[in-house]
């Protein structure tokens, strides 16, 4: 009966059969970190891509600027994608892109704004590639490979975000994008609930939805709940300098700042090179209303008392080459904070970046300088759907079958759950991981296989940096290294080059030189051992001098350095 197994279908039939109506979604980057977002969709061997993104490093990631996506996959099947279509313009959806189109340049689809932010980058980082950029209008819907892909508006914190519905095959895909449900967003542009429901009402194949939020009950708060807080923060200190961080493509949040300091007739400064690119990008798109007469630069802060100026600046996730942290080390030539200003940080640090927003608003305390960040009060509002707005949409799209996207491992289960307790069967659920694939038809979805989805680490200075030498970076970084150097004469098997031990991150003091003596003596008593009894190989003599070491350090220390031997034989 062997025969009637799959695997031993005539060949012809391999090529007909089930394969036309199924769709398979490759997840690259996103599912179980908050960084790197990006998936492919593929139908009759042809493939989109949803988003590129980059995700920054720990800080025990030494010398490492940008994580990527391993894109090798896609740059292997680059003849088959048709196009990048971009969600929205954070740095986690589009940061990548300027190192995938080196490989793979095809058309880029995205709301004018996504693109403008993208473009930005591209030019930036001194991309030369000649790229097509398309853009895309809200309740757009373009032919896009094999796909009918409409660009559904959502509220988020950067305007013009779309969550995106593939019309495939096997029915239609709906990926959320980055959203939350804001009733009374800035510019009114809402959620399309009533396009999602309709969605719903057709029928929904496949959900993949954001999951950053998915732990927190109840709703996420509104972005003009923000505005409100900051105006009663501003009419409280109307004679004080107003110095605003927040993210520069935020532009909403600039908005309702720039409004507030306008009704106390201050003058706006901008501050940061992407808070000034963004805000120049946003106004000419009519996303952002100020008139230029409104600004002032910072050269020129100084003709104005502190309560006629209001500064709108980058760093409020405490990176250390942005405005707000060259103020708290008082590296700005034109601008010093002090007891006659206040710091707002309006934002809420990334997970990872606790610390260094910490200290940077410990350096602005030192200075004097009044600090009011988000954990003293609500100057801050998410940008991604908590509990109760997942249910609706959700409850809005009713799908098949769902997948949780855009969140670390913790926030995709929650999603997991909350959807199953929205009456979907834990069969029509999938927790995927990075590199999952996935194929979805009419009957269902169910896992088809696995691609390498590492981290991709780019070193700024080294280019592409991979786990190993990672890894001894740290090892580096946490023990310090000790080198054991000596010369040999090979034909007479003696020392001719005194044994040498030194030491970086380690030893200090007379004590410790002592140990560093006690080591030199040791290694070469070990050496000469070694080579009376006729040893003369370069490697094991190294090894001999690294055990010696390695052995002596363990029991005075109880922990060792990098010990690099270089023990060599003329
Ligand atoms: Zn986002
Ligand atoms: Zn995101």
């Amino acid at each position: 009966m062997l025969h009637s197994t799959p695997r031993q279908l005539p060949c012809w039939l391999k090529f007909v059969a089930p394969v036309a109506e199924q769709v398979r979604v490759t997840f690259l980057g996103g599912l179980g970190e908050i960084g790197r977002n990006c998936a492919a969709i593929e139908q009759d061997g042809r493939i989109v891509v949803v988003d590129a993104g980059l995700m920054f490093p720990e800080p025990n990631m030494y010398g490492v600027d940008l994580i990527l996506p391993d894109f090798r996959w896609l740059i292997e099947r680059r003849d088959k994608i048709d196009g990048i279509v971009l969600t929205h313009g954070h740095e986690d959806h589009t940061g990548a892109l300027r190192y995938l189109v080196k490989d793979v340049n095809v058309p880029i689809y995205g709301s004018p704004l996504t693109v403008g932010f993208a473009k930005h980058r591209l030019s930036e980082a001194k991309v030369s590639a000649d790229l097509t950029f398309i853009e895309v209008d809200d309740h757009e819907r373009r032919r896009i490979g094999p796909f009918e892909v409409e660009f559904i508006p959502v509220t988020h914190s950067v305007p013009s975000a779309h969550a995106l519905a593939f019309h495939t095959k096997a029915g239609v895909i709906v990926h959320s994008g980055d959203f939350k449900l804001d009733l009374t967003p800035i510019d009114g542009r809402r959620t399309d609930v009533s396009r999602l429901a309709q969605l719903g009402d057709e029928g929904v194949a496949l959900l993949l939805c954001d999951s950053t939020n998915a732990e927190e009950p109840g709703f996420t708060a509104s972005e003009s709940s923000v505005g409100a807080t900051l105006r009663r923060l501003f009419l409280e200190r109307a004679n004080r300098r107003m110095v605003v961080a927040c993210f520069s493509s935020h532009i909403h949040r600039v908005q309702q700042i720039v409004d507030i300091a306008l009704e106390q007739n201050r003058k706006i400064c901008l501050m940061g090179r992407s808070m000034e690119a963004n805000a120049k990008l946003a106004r000419k798109l009519n996303l952002l209303h100020v008139d230029k007469a409104d600004f002032v630069d910072v050269e020129n802060i100084d003709r104005y008392e502190p309560g006629e100026v209001c500064v709108i600046c980058t760093g409020a996730q405490g990176e250390p080459m942005a405005a707000l942290s060259k103020l708290s080390r008082g590296d700005n030539r034109f601008l010093k904070v002090g007891p006659e200003d206040t710091i707002i940080l309006s934002s809420h640090p990334i997970p990872g970046n606790e610390w260094s927003v910490g200290r940077v608003i410990d350096d602005l305390t030192r200075t004097g300088t009044e600090v009011i960040h988000s954990g003293k009060e609500a100057v801050h509002a998410s940008g991604h759907a908590r509990q109760g707005e997942l249910r609706t949409f959700h409850q809005l799209l009713r799908p098949r079958n769902f997948i949780p996207v855009h969140g670390e491992y913790r926030h995709m289960i929650h999603h997991a759950a909350l959807a199953e307790s929205m009456g979907l069967e834990r069969s029509h659920i999938l927790v995927c991981e990075d590199g999952d694939q996935v194929e979805v038809s009419e009957k269902g979805i169910r896992r088809a296989g696995q691609i390498p989805a590492g981290f991709h680490y780019i070193d700024g200075g080294a280019g592409d940096l991979d786990e190993r030498p990672l890894e001894e970076r740290r090892m580096l970084a946490e023990f310090g290294v000790l080198m054991i150097s000596a010369g040999i004469d090979g034909e007479r098997g003696e020392i001719v080059h005194e044994v040498s031990v030194t030491a970086r991150g380690w030893f200090e003091g007379e004590g410790d030189r002592s140990v560093q003596l006690t080591i030199t003596n040791e290694v070469r008593s070990a050496l000469t051992e070694a080579l009376r009894e006729g040893e003369r190989s370069a490697e094991v003599l190294n090894r001999v001098a690294q055990r010696c070491a390695g052995r002596l350090l363990g029991q005075r220390f109880r922990r060792q350095p990098v010990l690099l031997p270089a023990i060599v034989v003329f």
